[in-house]
């Protein structure tokens, strides 16, 4: 009864009978043209993803792979950056050199256009290969909009928030107009991306999605020069901070941009703790209506003996790295 079924089956998976070898031949060959296909447009997306136009990108999802971004083992020999955190009175403007590669953080309020301008001239500069608009504020924002019209821009990177937190102001405009009339590429921030500048390395440690406000927003970089490291926060709050930590990033940075000019609503004890830097930058204008940097940040600077220099003290200050030590040199 039993062979008798099985004589009847059709496809009985027999390999001494000819249609079922000529089955697995066939299921062969589709698996080869399947595999060949599947490997050509992989190196497809990945020709895309390496134009070298603004530094290879390459992506480390940080939260799917549940943890922080992959150390860098690679200590290439010849890394070399810059960090010029610019007297632009009350705001943030930044300046970062990496090897070959410009890159322009904030530029202050709109009438600091012709000094970061002049400053940028006076450092060599013809083409910035990123500008980062770290949110939406004028304080950051306002003297972009010169940059842009100025120089030559490969792309340009803002925080996406919701429609009703983009301020309906004169800095925001004239920065939106510039971008568009000049064509700049926007780029997306993203949490967990990476960007490689001439073998410096730019981790998005927040794109700013999920912030209660525009300071809350900020996109927070993390530059890594061989074995030196800049932790950049914008006006990045303590909300934020806890964001950053929540993820398990590695935090400790050798040079810290403080949060917020200095304001007590950012740069928690704990997350100083976590980035434990040598050195930290206060971007903030002379008598500034805030009062920054507060009074409990400066206190808690002394207390853990942590060197901070301010701009409306020293003016620019220049932060240089060969990927081992870190010089600081400051404009008075
Ligand atoms: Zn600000």
């Amino acid at each position: 009864m039993n062979e008798q079924q099985n004589e009847k089956q059709p496809f009985k998976f027999d390999l001494k009978d000819q249609k079922t070898r000529l089955l697995l031949v066939a299921i062969a060959c589709l698996i080869v043209i399947a595999i060949t296909v599947l490997s050509s447009v992989k190196d497809a997306n990945a020709d895309n993803t390496s134009d070298g136009d603004i530094g290879t990108l390459s992506i480390i999802d940080a939260e799917s792979s549940g943890g922080a971004p992959a150390p860098d083992n690679k200590t290439p020999e010849n890394v070399s950056m810059e960090l010029h955190v610019l007297d632009v009175g009350q705001g943030d403007g930044m300046y970062i050199t990496c090897g070959d590669k410009n890159i322009v953080i904030d530029a202050g309020e709109n009438g600091n256009d012709e000094f970061v301008c002049n400053y940028l001239k006076e450092q060599g500069v013809k083409t910035i290969d990123l500008v980062i608009a770290t949110h939406q504020h004028s304080d950051h924002i306002g003297g972009l909009d010169t940059v842009i019209k100025t120089f030559d821009c490969k792309g340009f990177m803002m925080p996406e928030v919701p429609e009703n937190m983009i301020p309906n102001s004169v800095a925001y405009e004239k920065f939106m107009k510039a971008v568009d009339k000049k064509k700049v590429p926007y780029i997306q921030p993203c949490t967990g991306d990476i960007y490689d500048f001439d073998g410096v390395k730019m981790y998005i440690y927040d794109d700013g999605r999920g912030g209660e406000d525009l300071n809350s927003s900020s996109v927070i970089v993390k530059f890594v020069c061989g074995k030196n490291s800049f932790l950049l926060m914008a006006d990045a709050e303590k909300s934020e901070e806890n964001r950053i930590m929540a993820r398990g990033y590695d935090l400790k940075s050798d040079v810290l941009k403080i949060g917020h000019h200095g304001s007590s609503k950012a740069t928690g004890e704990k997350f100083l703790d976590a980035v434990n830097p040598q050195y930290i930058a206060i971007s903030c204008g002379a008598n500034n209506d805030y009062g920054f940097p507060h009074r409990e940040i400066k206190a808690m600077l002394r207390e853990k003996g942590i060197k901070y220099f301010r701009t409306d003290l020293v003016s620019t200050i220049v932060f240089k790295s060969d990927g081992k030590n870190i010089t600081v040199t400051t404009a008075r």
